[in-house]
């Protein structure tokens, strides 16, 4: 069994198909697959299971155990079920570990991974909005490294390569604006399911697809730039780039901006992640900047994103402000994927959220351990479904 030690949380999503195409692209030999995971998709999971002769899969639905055995009848490939089968299979001694789970959900194991002193390639943005301080701490804890594959944190990672942080002036993230970006602004609140679901540029998990449109995605991702590279709320811009070209940029104190470009395509970070910190060939178009032409910037209206507004907020207020808005953000995002709430009621459902839980003590400090972050998760989802509830009787 040689090769480098991988596994792929949520390896059936969006991005987990991304990776599972970078690696299986590989020389023979190259990898050796731990674990891979999935949430429901079994015949999905099964055949990557197979594909990567992995030691383990993983279906997060413990109702499709019996399911997953039978189809990994026969291969040797160990079949587990549920949240913590998950958590275990990301324990196992592996060199660079995938988290790419949608949602909190993908916290712990990721934490497990760190705690194993893994690599953890990081897709998961919402393990450093809910939980940022612990995981960077556990990841220093154990020796383990953090690498970003969010396209724009991966950007900032590699502007930054070989850079002191203290020479930073600003950062500066791109976001595309979403689907909805050109419509007017007094027609977001009948945006349908179906309009809020198509992207113009990038092919992404339904649930990040709305967040663009809602730009909750873009304020999930200030929060993560703050915690990850650690600087201060005021030095992170947002600016519309509808071409999805640079995926984002550093400002240096001596007026030079580093920005990264590309075809939009998930596979440059993700590449970046599995190689690093080498720089491999990449299966990605290249960009050819005389056929581009030009590419076009615009400041983001905060009255037409209101999650941005929140998510400054959220920094100032600190502690765990980040957890609650993220868990709030994914019951908003629920009720709108059940058609119980508008599309502009998303962010006022998260707002409301934070004004009710402002004066919780429990949330006036980072936490320091699992336990504590889940709770206040849970807290805050409960609050969420309430506040929700409240208003549909109104
Ligand atoms: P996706 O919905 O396509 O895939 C999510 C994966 O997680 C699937 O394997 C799904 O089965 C699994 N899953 C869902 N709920 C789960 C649960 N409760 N427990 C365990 N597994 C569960 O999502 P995606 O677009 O691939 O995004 C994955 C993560 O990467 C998200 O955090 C997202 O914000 C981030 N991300 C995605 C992109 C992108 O281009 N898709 C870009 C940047 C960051
Ligand atoms: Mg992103």
């Amino acid at each position: 069994m040689s090769g480098r030690r991988i596994s792929i949380f949520g390896a059936t999503g969006s991005i987990g198909e991304s990776t599972f195409d970078l690696v299986t692209r590989a020389a023979p030999g190259t990898y050796h697959t731990v674990a891979v995971s999935g949430g429901r998709n079994v015949a999905r999971l099964a055949a990557m299971a197979k594909a990567l002769q992995a030691e383990v899969a993983v279906v997060a639905d413990e109702t499709l155990l019996p399911a997953l055995r039978a189809a990994l009848a026969g291969t040797g490939i160990e079949a587990a079920a549920g949240t913590s089968a998950i958590s275990e299979a990301a324990s196992r001694p592996a060199d660079w570990v995938m988290s790419a789970i949608v949602g909190a959900a993908g916290l712990a194991p990721g934490m497990a991974a760190l705690t194993a002193g893994a690599t953890l390639a990081l897709a998961n943005k919402e393990s450093l909005v809910t939980a940022g301080p612990l995981i960077l701490a556990t990841a220093a804890k154990h020796g383990g490294r953090i690498l970003p594959v969010d396209s724009e944190h991966s950007a900032i990672f590699q502007a930054l390569a070989g850079e002191d942080i203290a020479a930073v002036e600003r950062i500066i993230l791109t976001a595309s604006g979403g689907g909805l970006r050109d419509w007017p602004v007094e027609k977001l609140a009948s945006a349908t399911l179906k309009d809020a679901s198509a992207h113009p540029n990038w092919a992404m998990g339904q649930r990040i697809t709305i967040d663009s449109a809602s730009m909750f995605n873009k304020a999930l991702e200030v929060i993560e730039a703050k915690e990850f590279f650690g600087v201060s709320p005021d030095q992170i811009e947002v600016v519309i780039h509808p071409e999805s070209i640079i995926h984002s940029a550093v400002a240096f104190h001596d007026g030079a901006i580093m920005a990264h470009m590309g075809t939009p395509d998930m596979r440059h970070a993700i590449g970046y992640a599995l190689h690093w910190p080498q720089r491999l060939p990449l299966p990605v178009k290249p960009l050819d900047f005389a056929t581009l032409g030009r590419i076009t910037f615009r400041a983001p209206d905060l009255d037409r994103y209101p999650a941005l507004r929140l998510a400054r907020q959220v920094m100032e207020t600190g502690g765990m402000a980040g957890c609650v808005f993220n868990a709030a953000k994914e019951v908003a995002l629920d009720c709108f994927i059940a058609g119980n709430i508008g599309f502009l009621d998303m962010s006022w459902l998260v707002e409301a959220t934070l004004d009710r839980l402002s004066a919780d003590n429990r949330l006036g400090k980072a936490a320091t351990n699992l336990e504590d972050v889940l709770e206040v998760d849970q807290v805050a989802r409960t609050t969420a479904r309430a506040v929700a509830l409240s208003r549909a009787r109104s």
